[in-house]
């Protein structure tokens, strides 16, 4: 059939007939892209040894040569000139083409009037979904390479020379995780340690759209009932007592079987299971030498049959018994016992938008015009409430006029500020940074840096003069925090 409908394998196809027939021994088949219309995507072709060499993803025809059964006809897949249809397209649209995520997002759906070889095609659309996804991220990660003069270079300019930034707006990326760990820090000093620790899992097979439905279900169910008075169980319901709860709990909340009666099971590593279960049998919740939680798992006599393996209460993940009969679904409910687990918080998210207001532009460039900051400088002139809050506490109670470029008394919502986090070694803006997490009513620049009515000559001495770069004990010092871990550190325990 390809030989009949695929332009690609009759050229190729051609080619080799003129081969084989010799006459023309220096034959070449060029397959030609389109020529980049910008840097973001110029990428460089690799492998140039007189051979088959090899073609970049941005080719038109990338995609019909890995994939000759899904474009079949051989037909163009992205390449960077695709335009925009203009009619479709709101004004503030400023971009002329589009870019290789809406293309991909543009060809995995169904659409009336178009075959669905694509959509249908099983795994091969899978292997399609990855592929496409690495592409966007080479594609993203070649830019940040290409443009690394156009980022914010004075915020890293304590980085090491020579490595490449990779900016936390690059979802995934290390600064992008580490701004999560100070969103959780900060919504943490506003609401205290989280109680509850609860990871909610479906199959593999529920597409994101369906899991996205359900969460903010669930969330939504949050803040209208109670859920968690006292209620976390780690037993097998009676069935006879509870027979919804039973079955909820036999179908998501057991765990294995793994170890012996099943070494191949994913949580087994080194031969022992990663997750420990079995647990141990115990009568009562206790907390542990370590201060883990052990919860109640009496040996009750209750089993439960799966494949050859008998399951008991040694097997059960901690859930919440009315949660997981009204959502069907796997959850698991832990006791977050201290603060510490606040850390592994933002291991588990891995998308969504800063939830946090966060104070924008302030570092960028202080000194220039009229931001945020020196529109704090002045509300404190004139509001004495305002000169009781630090600079991150003020979106809790006034919000940002974009027009008059000042901070105006909230009426209504809430917002937990946060200072964008700077590096250690950005020097004088880092402790610019720490100065505001902690002076209160600064009306100035160089009001911030007096203290006790003196004006300190840099930040770093006015930190010092307020105690800010050692915690009480003395024990955990800024001048004795080398790596970017121990800053970290230090930036838990002291601020
Ligand atoms: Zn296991």
């Amino acid at each position: 059939m390809l030989d009949e409908t695929n332009e690609l394998v009759k050229t190729f196809r051609r080619i080799r007939q003129n081969l084989q027939l010799s006459s023309t021994p220096n034959l070449r088949l060029r397959i030609f892209g389109i020529k980049s219309r910008n840097r973001q995507y110029d990428l460089p072709t690799s492998s140039d040894n007189g051979g088959l060499k090899r073609i970049t993803s941005l080719n038109p025809k990338f995609e019909a040569l890995h994939f000759p059964l899904l474009f079949p006809y051989g037909e163009d897949g992205f390449h960077p000139q695709i335009s925009y249809n203009i009619s479709f397209c709101p004004p503030s649209m400023r971009r002329k083409f589009v870019t290789q995520r809406e293309y991909y997002a543009f060809r995995l759906q169904y659409r009336i009037g178009e075959g669905h070889t694509l959509v249908k095609s099983g795994k091969a659309l899978q292997h399609y979904c990855v592929d496409a996804f690495s592409t966007i991220e080479l594609n993203r990660l070649a830019f940040l390479r290409t443009h690394q003069k156009d980022l914010r270079s004075e915020v890293y300019q304590g980085e090491k020379l020579g490595r490449i930034i990779i900016p936390s707006s690059y979802t995934g990326g290390p600064r992008y995780m580490q701004q999560l760990y100070h969103d959780a820090m900060a919504t943490c000093q506003h609401y205290g340690n989280p109680d509850l620790f609860i990871t909610f899992t479906l199959k593999p097979m529920v597409v994101c759209r369906v899991f996205h439905m359900k969460l903010t279900k669930l969330i939504d169910e949050f803040k209208r009932e109670s859920y968690f008075g006292k209620t976390i169980a780690t037993e097998i319901p009676d069935p006879h007592v509870d027979p919804e709860g039973y079955t909820a709990v036999v179908k998501f909340m057991l765990h294995g079987p793994c170890g012996i009666d099943n070494p191949k099971s994913p949580c087994m590593k080194d031969g022992k299971c990663s997750k420990f279960f079995p647990k141990a049998f115990s009568n009562e919740t206790s907390f542990d030498k370590f201060g883990n939680v052990v919860y109640r798992r009496r040996n009750s006599g209750v089993h439960v049959k799966k494949g050859k393996v008998m399951l008991d209460n040694r097997y059960v993940v901690p859930y919440n018994r009315n949660l997981l009969v009204r959502a069907q679904a796997h959850i698991n409910v832990e006791i977050c016992h201290k603060g510490g687990l606040v850390k592994y918080l933002f291991k588990y998210i891995t998308k969504g938008p800063d939830r946090q207001s966060s104070v924008k532009n302030i570092l960028k460039n202080p000194r220039a015009g009229k931001t945020h900051l020196t529109a704090w400088f002045q509300l404190n002139r004139q509001d004495p409430d305002a000169r009781k809050l630090t600079y991150a506490q003020i979106p809790g109670s006034y919000t940002w006029d974009e027009e008059y470029n000042e901070w105006t008394l909230r009426t209504r919502g809430f917002a937990i500020g946060r200072i964008a986090y700077v590096p250690p070694g950005s020097s004088d803006v880092f402790f610019l940074r720490l100065l505001l997490t902690k002076v209160q009513g600064a009306t100035s620049f160089n009001n911030l840096r007096t203290v006790r009515g003196e004006l300190c000559s840099t930040y770093e001495k006015a930190c010092e003069k307020l105690g800010l770069l050692s915690d009480s004990s003395g024990n955990i010092n800024f001048k004795h925090a080398k790596s970017d871990k121990e800053h970290l550190y230090f930036n838990a325990h002291v601020l």
